[in-house]
């Protein structure tokens, strides 16, 4: 019997943990786009949630793995010292800035490093507690999971002690920034005493939770709250990172001075690899916490060195400024004949569409809606996700290389999607098996 992978990967691959929005099986990548079984060209408005930073097959990562995986110059960085892990961590911190002697460590992905820097710092400072935010995904395993504020996450116990703060939200407006600091304030005075908490740990851009970018000062006047107590601020920049927001970094857009710094998922160019950027105290504080046989192998370092030095010589942060901006000019013009779309918002391109059932009132619309439009999209031939805790944001996280051609391209499967679904052009059943949180 000559099943499809689509077939296969149902009988095989582990069901809950998959996020699939599309019945698309890619078989291989090149640039911004993926083919199907079928050689059907479908753009990737999500580049894999963002792991693809550069699009597929890019020719420098190809010729960095290519390169390091012949010479194979080991491949565990835990038994000796390989120069593409040494260069890489040479480079990241180069382009991370920051104080003081800074060491790197280095993983397979966001999930790990978040596990590391909350088990580093809180071993570290001797301090228990841990802040982070409602909606906040820093990772899918025990330590990282335990300091996320997901709804998809709360078949797990959080971090005993953990404080979960809300995360202001400019387009709802539920929490102000002055009333979560407020929030914070009243915490330290009473049950959690900021002589007891070791770090924050914060996305610049909430992605998962519905690609929220906070009010201009937000981050600013939290990290200076939290470091007046000696609580180190660590910057979750796994998904809106590395040159995707508009800036080498997405803190950078509030002038922020973090202690820690998180990268993930496009860091490797879709290969497995992770850093935390930390002071040498935190990280080297104890022996043996947070080692991985092939973390810091010479492939994913090699690919991600090719992926900073193409960051910065290409320009990518401007390339997403310009063509981020397009998407989002694009997306606002398109609300102007699609009443759903609620709010257009992000950085360069990390962009998030809001549906809404109604402008006034604000209401997301039933995930079955955003649903339904992925699918339809995914059907003319674009593929992208959806975020959010009400599950009505789409999210675009496309190739960093992304060009305006595409974008437009983008931009005209969005509209027709819309377009086709408020016809009523896709049944609830069709999308009943795409919607996994
Ligand atoms: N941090 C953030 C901000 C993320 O968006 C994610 C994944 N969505 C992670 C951490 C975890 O990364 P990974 O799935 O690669 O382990």
């Amino acid at each position: 019997m000559n099943l499809r992978l689509r077939e296969r990967d149902a009988q095989t691959i582990a069901g809950i943990e998959k996020l699939r929005f599309s019945p698309l099986a890619a078989l291989r990548g090149e640039g911004s786009y993926v083919f199907d079984e079928d050689e059907r060209k479908i753009l990737d408005l999500s580049s894999s949630a963002g792991a693809a930073s550069l699009g597929y097959a890019h020719p420098r990562v190809v010729e960095a793995v290519k390169s390091a995986v012949s010479e194979m110059a080991t491949a565990s960085l835990l038994m000796y010292p390989n120069e593409h892990a040494v260069g890489f961590a040479e480079k990241l911190l180069a382009v991370t800035p920051g104080e003081g002697e800074r060491k790197v460590w280095i993983g397979h992905s966001g999930s790990d490093a978040n596990d590391t820097a909350v088990r580093a710092i809180t071993k570290a400072s001797g301090r228990p507690r841990v802040i982070s935010f409602i909606g906040s995904y820093h990772g899918g395993i025990s330590g990282s999971m335990a300091v996320s504020g997901h709804t998809s996450q709360t078949h797990t116990l959080p971090r005993p002690g953990l404080l979960l703060l809300p995360y202001p939200d400019p387009y709802r407006g539920e929490f102000s920034s002055e009333e979560v600091l407020k929030l914070l304030d009243y915490q330290f005075e009473t049950t959690t005493p900021p002589d007891q908490v070791s770090s924050v740990f914060i996305e610049p851009i909430m992605s998962d939770g519905g690609l929220i970018v906070p009010p201009e000062g937000f981050l600013a006047a939290l990290a200076e709250r939290c470091q007046a107590h000696g609580i180190l601020v660590v910057l979750d920049e796994v998904k809106v990172g590395l040159c995707r927001s508009g800036l080498m970094h997405a803190f950078e857009h509030e002038g922020l001075n973090p202690d820690v710094v998180v990268f993930g998922k496009g860091v490797g160019g879709g290969l497995p690899l992770s850093a935390v950027v930390a002071p040498a105290e935190v990280l080297d504080h104890t022996p043996a916490f947070a080692m991985e046989t092939t973390a810091g192998n010479p492939v994913s370092c090699a690919a991600g060195c090719a992926v900073l030095d193409t960051m910065i010589e290409d320009k990518l942060a401007e390339n997403a400024t310009r063509v981020g901006g397009m998407l989002m000019d694009g997306f606002r013009a398109m609300a102007d004949r699609h009443p759903m779309i609620g709010d257009v918002r992000g950085r360069g391109l990390a962009v998030g569409v809001d549906l809404v059932t109604d402008r006034e009132t604000k209401q997301p619309v039933d995930p079955t809606v955003t649903a339904k439009i992925i699918y339809r999209a995914y059907e003319l031939g674009a593929a992208l996700i959806y975020v959010g805790l009400a599950g009505n944001v789409l999210e675009l996280t496309p190739s960093l290389c992304l060009s305006e051609d595409e974008a437009r391209e983008g931009l005209a499967v969005m509209d027709q999607a819309f377009t086709d679904v408020v016809a009523g052009k896709v049944a609830d059943e069709t999308v009943a098996e795409f919607m996994m949180w």
